[in-house]
Order: structure tokens, then C-alpha cells, then sequence
């Protein structure tokens, strides 16, 4: 709390007068420190592969080089932390560039046939599904509408489909869905997959939040992909939800408003 105080000027004949005035700063530093937070996190995360990089070039330098069998290996290792800087990159630039296009007021909501935003999703994850031999199945109806902006919410079903394939076994089948429930437009991704503790899910949506780290890092993720799809749900005033149960599946759903 910040407190500013000040002398009245004196009537002539009256007991001097103060005023005094109350900011409440308490929101301000929250925000100040979840920026710092950001900032260190963003720091730590751009460090890890960058140090894995400069220690596997200066192992070669210093001779290993000679024996290309495990030049190879640690070209490769260079390689994956130079793919996963990217990666880190191309999330972040994506959700500043939302934020900034979000208070531009830039984001234009049009008619969209749901189907279509859904599959051209789907067909962004179809290798990827296939490398591990899983099926999409989409259930959506033909004539449901929506007031989206479609390249958006592509890519938060993209993110969402993205992470059911990673966290599945091969083999597995995953459920996308949409309906509209009442007013709302409700657009779901099931997986059977691993399945998340009931103690995660309140920081799921966090920006570099992850369960099990080294697992994330394996499969190639950023920590990013859910805080994108919160962010892309909020430009739609709507909202996204997690129900898992640990061993049995995830059910992730984007909730709209109704136009
Ligand atoms: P990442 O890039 O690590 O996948 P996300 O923001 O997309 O980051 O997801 C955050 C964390 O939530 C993941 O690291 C993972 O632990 C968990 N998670 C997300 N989706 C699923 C899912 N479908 N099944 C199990 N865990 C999931």
C-alpha cells in the first residue's frame, strides 16, 4: 500500500486540514513480479540448450572431432538444442503476437464452418499421428457454425491434438468433437493416454509448466502449447478446460460463447 499525505492550506481561523490518498499497489507488483518470473523463466529456458550446445563444439574442438563415429552423435545432440531454440522461439513470438494483436484490437472474429477449422488441423498432425500409428476420429456436425477467427483456433486444436498424440501410446485412437451445448460451442480433444495428476492441472495452463520436464523436453515440447491455446481461448472470450484421470486419458475442451 502506498500512502501520500499532504497539509491543506490553512484556513485562517480552522484547525489545519490533511488529505491523505490510498493506492493500492498489491496488483501492480503482482504484475511486476510475474513479469520478472517470466523474464528468468525465459532466460533459464533459452540457457539449457545453448549451454548443451557450447559444451558439445568444444568437446569437438578438443579432439573429438578425430573419431567420426561420435562426431556424429554429438552433431546430432548440436542439432536438437538448435531445433529446440527454435522452437522456444517460434511459441513465444507466436504469443506475443497474439497479445499485441489482442490489445490492437486486430483479431477478427468471421463465420466459420467448424468442420473445416478441424480438419485442417487435423491434416497439420496427420504424420505425426501416423509415425505412432494413431487414429483421429472426428465427430463433428456438418452444419455447426461458429464465430471464430479460423487461423487461431486452428492452431490451438492443432496444440491440443499435438500434445494427445505425444502423450499416447502407439496405436492409440484419439476423439475430437465439436457441438454446440445450449449457447455455447464446445470443441473437445480425448486421449487415452497417460493421463495427468489431479495435483497439475490448476498450473497445466501455465507458460513453461510442465509435469515431468525431462519427458516434455524428449518429446520435443516447449512447455508453451497449452499457455498458447489459453490465450488464443481468451481472444474468443471464451474459456478451456481439463479433465484426466492419470493412467486412463486427458480430455481437453475450448468453450465459446455463442455469437
Ligand atoms: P509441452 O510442450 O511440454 O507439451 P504444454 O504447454 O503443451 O507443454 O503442456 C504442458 C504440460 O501438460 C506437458 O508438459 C504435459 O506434462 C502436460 N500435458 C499436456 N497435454 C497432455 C495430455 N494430452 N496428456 C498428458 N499430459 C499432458
Amino acid at each position: 500500500l502506498h500512502v501520500h499525505g499532504s497539509l491543506l492550506p490553512a484556513e485562517t481561523d480552522q484547525p489545519p486540514e490533511a488529505l491523505f490518498v490510498f493506492h493500492d499497489i498489491t496488483r501492480l507488483k503482482q504484475l511486476e513480479n510475474l513479469r520478472k518470473e517470466f523474464v528468468a523463466n525465459v532466460s533459464h529456458e533459452l540457457r539449457t540448450p545453448i549451454t548443451s550446445i557450447v559444451g558439445f563444439v568444444e568437446t569437438l574442438l578438443d579432439g573429438a572431432i578425430e573419431d567420426p563415429e561420435n562426431a556424429r552423435k554429438f552433431l546430432n545432440i548440436i542439432e536438437k538444442n538448435a531445433q529446440r531454440l527454435n522452437s522456444i522461439i517460434t511459441d513465444l513470438l507466436t504469443l506475443s503476437k497474439i497479445e499485441q494483436e489482442k490489445e490492437e484490437e486486430q483479431i477478427v472474429l468471421k463465420n466459420c464452418r467448424i468442420k473445416d477449422v478441424l480438419e485442417a488441423a487435423i491434416l497439420i498432425c496427420d504424420s505425426r499421428a501416423n509415425e505412432q500409428q494413431i487414429q483421429i476420429d472426428l465427430e463433428c456436425p456438418a452444419g455447426l457454425w461458429g464465430k471464430v477467427n479460423a487461423p487461431l483456433l486452428e492452431q490451438a486444436v492443432v496444440n491440443l491434438l499435438d500434445n494427445a498424440i505425444k502423450y499416447s501410446n502407439s496405436g492409440a485412437t484419439i476423439k475430437i468433437s465439436a457441438n454446440k451445448q445450449g449457447q455455447e460451442l464446445v470443441m473437445a480433444v480425448q486421449d487415452f493416454g497417460c493421463g495427468i495428476p489431479s495435483e497439475h492441472l490448476p498450473r497445466l495452463f501455465e507458460r513453461f509448466y510442465r509435469v515431468d520436464k525431462a519427458r516434455s523436453r524428449t518429446l520435443g515440447g516447449t512447455g508453451l502449447g497449452l499457455a498458447i491455446v489459453k490465450h488464443i481461448t481468451n481472444v474468443h472470450r471464451g474459456r478451456v478446460t481439463v479433465e484426466s484421470t492419470p493412467g486412463a486419458g486427458s480430455t481437453f475442451a475450448i468453450i465459446l460463447p455463442g455469437a
